[in-house]
Formats: structure tokens, C-alpha cells, sequence
């Protein structure tokens, strides 16, 4: 069985981002060599997520308005998280997009449905931080 393991850093410019990530994650299956298997992706940070959905600007504004009225970034004093910092609605944002995405490989693909794309999503950024590919199989 083959394995591959690689770390993808990210490093965005807003506080919260939405990330086309699956040209990255195509190349990463590439040069693992694996035709059939599996491939894990997830976020290394409990304030950043990794989901499948649709590359389509209208939803990424719809996620970032739903996530901002279940959980506000302000006030700050909101959270009893924010003792020291100020993240808690990133790490709620988080807990509600998910931390990983699982996709079968077959010949040589990600074998998705109709649609579907991988997303970094970033809720507290403007720093470096990482996600890790895995991916198994023959
Ligand atoms: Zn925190």
C-alpha cells in the first residue's frame, strides 16, 4: 500500500476567507501516485475548516452571513473564550464547517459528485497556519 502525507500552508489576508483549494489537493493526489484508495484532508487549527461544497461566490456570502448570525464576531466580550483572545465565534465558525473532508480515489481522481469542490475555510487568518493531506491506497 502506498502512503503520502503532505502540509499545504495557508495564509490569508482577511480574518475569514473561503478557499477553491482543490487544484492544490488535485496535485497532491498526483504526486502521491495513488489510483485507488482514499485521500483525507483537514485542518492542522481548531479556528479553520476544510468542507466540500459548490464554487459559487453567492453561497461563499451565504456561509459567511449564516455563520456571522450564529456566531458574531463582535462583541468580543460575547465569549467566554475571549479571556485572552479573541477567536471564540472562529473556533464555533469551525466546529460548524467542519474539520475534515474524506474523497474516494478512483483511477487516478478525486471521484466527486456533481459539483463538488474542496474549501479552506478561514475564520480567524491573517496568519500562517496549515492543513494536511493524507492519502492511502494503490
Ligand atoms: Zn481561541
Amino acid at each position: 500500500m502506498k502512503s503520502y502525507r503532505k502540509e499545504l500552508w495557508m495564509d490569508t489576508d482577511s480574518r475569514r476567507a473561503y478557499l477553491n483549494i482543490t487544484p492544490q489537493i488535485n496535485e497532491c493526489l498526483k504526486e502521491s501516485g495513488v489510483k485507488e484508495g482514499l485521500l483525507l484532508c483537514n485542518a492542522m487549527h481548531i479556528t479553520a475548516s476544510v468542507f466540500i461544497n459548490d464554487d459559487e461566490s453567492g453561497l461563499h456570502a451565504d456561509f459567511d452571513r449564516w455563520l456571522e448570525k450564529l456566531a458574531p464576531e463582535k462583541p468580543y466580550s460575547q465569549y467566554q473564550h475571549n479571556g485572552f483572545e479573541d477567536n471564540g465565534d472562529a473556533h464555533l465558525k469551525r466546529s460548524i464547517m467542519g474539520r475534515e473532508v474524506v474523497v474516494a480515489v478512483t483511477n487516478g481522481k478525486l471521484d466527486f459528485g456533481p459539483w463538488e469542490q474542496i474549501f479552506y475555510g478561514e475564520f480567524d487568518g491573517k496568519r500562517a497556519k496549515r492543513i494536511l493531506v493524507k492519502i492511502i491506497g494503490e
